[in-house]
């Protein structure tokens, strides 16, 4: 399990408590990687204290808050298991479901990260459910991951997965998506939730406006990764074809012997075509960098799934 922990100090006890609840009696080993996103209350210490009782309490602190996404990918870095598990430290997610979690990963071959579904959400209806629903449509929409519940913390993942993604800025928000482009099968499992009863939420409204940047990112990111050129030379093509007619346009009048100085279609002409060609070229800029990223580092360009077990009578 990993858990990101940010001014939680007042959750901790009893989150380590209800994990060793929760996966003692099934016998598995196992390990709680709590991430200290550079807390200030007191969280590290306290964890550095809850370890010494339980064997399998790993802290890790970070050396300052860089935000959720690095804190996971610090954790899933050091994770040993061959199942990783990921949850909030405010006990919003519930510790008890994750055997089930878990389980489905064992028998079920065909899924590879099982995502929770908040079905009864326990938060403000305004100011976290109302953004979080249009931010479900809006990611699920762009991303074509269709899930009902896309930010609940509480997922599990085959590693694999995990070593094929690398989190950071707001990226944990996009884990399906990622998971999804790095080959995952993704199923949604309704979870239990509970109301934040200790410390405070770290995030206000004005995440709203990181997370549309990001949203724009990831899905010129996935969808355009490959094919630069296709996104932007295909927008300066439609902006320098029409501009070129323009401009052909203007001049047969300007041989004719009218005056086109004053037009506001020259203007356009002028801006479409001037642009269009900038688009192009920025695209060409992108083929040229994904040439780069493919031809340089030796990084995967796919991976590979087991094959299915034979059938007994087969
Ligand atoms: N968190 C973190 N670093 C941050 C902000 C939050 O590690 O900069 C952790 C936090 O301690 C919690 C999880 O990320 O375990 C989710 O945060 P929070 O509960 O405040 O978010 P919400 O549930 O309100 O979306
Ligand atoms: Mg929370």
């Amino acid at each position: 399990m990993v858990v990101p922990v940010y001014h939680e100090r007042d959750n901790l006890a009893e989150l380590v408590e209800r994990v060793g609840q929760a996966l003692l009696p099934t016998g598995w080993s196992f390990e709680l990687i709590c991430v200290d996103d550079g807390s200030t209350d007191g969280s590290l210490a306290l964890l550095a204290e809850l370890a010494q009782r339980h064997a399998w309490l790993r802290p890790v602190a970070l050396a300052r808050n860089y935000g959720q996404s690095t804190a996971l990918q610090a954790g899933f870095e050091r994770a040993r298991g061959r199942y990783i598990v990921t949850l909030d430290g405010d006990l919003q997610n519930d510790p008890a479901d994750i055997p089930a979690l878990i389980e489905r990963l064992q028998q079920d071959p065909e899924v590879d990260v099982i995502s929770g579904w908040r079905r009864q959400r326990q938060d403000k209806a305004l100011s976290r459910k109302l953004p979080s629903m249009l931010a479900n449509r809006l990611i699920s929409w762009a991303t074509r991951v269709r899930l009902h519940d896309y930010g609940c913390a509480l997922k599990a993942y085959r590693r694999e997965i995990i070593e094929r993604i690398h989190l950071y800025g707001e990226l944990h928000r996009f884990i399906p998506s990622l998971a999804k482009e790095a080959g995952a099968r993704i199923v949604e499992v309704p979870v239990r939730h509970h109301p934040r009863t200790r410390g405070q939420s770290k995030y206000g409204i004005d995440r709203t406006f990181r997370v549309i940047l990001d949203l724009v990112l990831i899905v010129f990111f996935l969808r355009y990764r490959q094919r630069p050129l296709h996104a932007f030379g295909g927008l300066g093509l439609w902006l320098l074809v029409p501009g070129i007619l323009i401009l052909l346009y203007l001049g047969v009048l300007k041989l004719l012997g009218e005056a086109i100085g004053g037009r506001p279609l020259l203007m356009a002409g002028v801006m479409m075509a001037l642009m269009g060609v900038q688009l192009i070229v920025a695209g060409l800029t992108g083929e040229l960098l994904i040439r780069i990223y493919h031809e340089g580092a030796a990084r995967p360009q796919y991976h590979t799934r087991a094959l299915p077990a034979p059938r007994p009578d087969a």
